[in-house]
């Protein structure tokens, strides 16, 4: 039997409708911007596997690193006790991040970075005394999977089962030219039970590679930041090099209290996630009374093989070289869109650094459950490249490593598809 039929035999895949899904196509092995099937065939993933990956598939550097960490230290507890990796990656990153940043706290993925940045700030005013205990969300947000994750993140079809269990959140607009004023305002008159504002910095991957502008976030944080909410900038899609910076906030003025990690952290090697707040928000869990610790932790806080990817990782994209790929995706991206714009089948195009999102013209239905999706995720698949349609927005955020020839024939197939679906 295939690894695609045993599959089928015993496992339950996410974001997965079991009836109707093909059957999943068994991967071997994978190698730069590549991943090659059991049959053979060779796909080049457009997606980063669900936008981890940065420097490609089975990197040697990252995996001898990974390898000499698990033969010296594979795992040890994360309270009372600490190691070199979980040291110097705190080091490393806080150096790196917006100066502000002071203090790392580990976890296992973005979702769960997500739970400690709302904790963090929840806890914060409690230990304060204060009473502030709701949070600003924008509208078709996604902050994870987790129970406050969701609750944080837009309600949709995808939360329509958990609709009722949910907490409240107060949802505002994305802000623009138009509308900031308003916002400001409304904020304002709420700001006294207001903990914190979560917020994706400048593309909001999950709802469709929506983007907004800098400058209006900007002046939102600003205010927010004026008015005493916390500040929580959800990278863990953002950050390491996707919107052409090396985090999204460095195309910002106004620094965020928390930074949530995790898609990119380890260049795509393993799960893992990264919170990182201010000195202020981790002096107000300092105290005699122990009910003023932060009580979160998981079983592999800090994995030390984790660390050693992450590390790697790190090494790897703050070399020059990474910069450079990545400038050279946002320039390819750029001249694409300026190609097929005004194709009769393009509603749109947009892009941020090296996210490209292509809007299909659609008529009417522009249902995440469209046929058209489906039509489009297939086509590529069978021209050998992985691409998941979000609805009608077809997007590309390769590894960074693509070659500007795997480049050209994913632009290729798109035009073909433009014309053809
Ligand atoms: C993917 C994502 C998350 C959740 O991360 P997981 O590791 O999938 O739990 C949180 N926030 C944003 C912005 C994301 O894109």
């Amino acid at each position: 039997m295939t690894l695609s039929e045993r599959d089928l035999q015993v496992i339950w895949h996410p974001y997965t409708q079991m009836q109707t899904a093909a059957a999943p196509i068994g991967i071997v092995r994978g190698e730069g911007a590549c991943v090659y099937a059991e049959d053979g065939t060779k796909y080049i993933d457009a997606v980063s596997s669900w936008w981890v990956n940065i420097h490609g598939h089975a990197h040697p550097y990252i995996a001898q690193k990974v390898a000499e960490q698990l033969m010296k230290l594979e795992h040890v507890i994360f309270a009372g006790f600490t190691h070199q990796g979980a040291v110097e990656l705190a080091e490393r990153l806080l150096a790196i991040l917006p100066s502000n940043q002071k203090k790392a706290f580990y976890s296992d993925n973005g979702s769960t970075a997500v739970e400690v940045a709302i904790k963090m700030c929840l806890q914060y005013w409690h230990n304060k005394g204060e009473q502030r205990t709701k949070i600003v969300a924008f509208k078709n947000a996604y902050h994870g999977d987790t129970f406050g994750a969701m609750s944080v993140s837009g309600r949709s079809a995808f939360t329509a089962a958990f609709d009722s269990l949910l907490f409240d959140v107060e949802f505002i607009d994305l802000p623009d030219a138009s509308n900031l004023a308003d916002i400001k305002a409304y904020i304002t008159s709420i700001k006294s039970q207001i903990s914190s504002f979560i917020f994706e910095p400048l593309v909001q991957g999950s709802a469709g590679m929506v983007m907004y502008e800098a400058a209006y976030l900007d002046e939102l944080l600003a205010h927010c930041k004026a008015e005493g909410i916390l500040l929580i900038a959800d990278e863990v899609f953002t950050g390491f090099g996707r919107t052409g910076k090396n985090f999204a906030c460095d195309h910002l003025q106004t620094q965020p209290d928390i930074m949530c990690f995790s898609k990119g952290l380890t260049g795509g090697t393993m799960a893992f996630g990264l919170t990182t707040c201010t000195q202020d928000i981790y002096n107000a869990f300092l105290s005699d009374d122990k009910l003023k610790t932060l009580f979160h932790g998981h079983s592999y806080t800090a994995n030390p093989v984790a660390c050693a990817a992450a590390l790697a990782s790190l090494d790897l994209f703050l070399h020059p070289s990474v910069q450079e790929n990545i400038d050279r995706i946002v320039a390819a991206h750029q001249a694409f869109a300026v190609r097929i714009n005004g194709h009769r089948s393009v509603r749109s195009t947009r892009q941020t650094g090296t996210i490209i999102a292509i809007e299909w013209e659609t008529g009417n239905n522009t249902s995440y459950f469209s046929s058209l999706r489906d039509k489009l995720y297939h086509y590529f698949l069978d021209a050998g490249i992985i691409l998941r349609p979000l609805g009608n927005i077809v997007y590309i955020l390769p590894p960074y490593c693509i070659t500007n020839e795997e480049l050209n024939y994913i632009y290729s197939k798109i035009e073909h598809a433009l014309d053809e679906i």
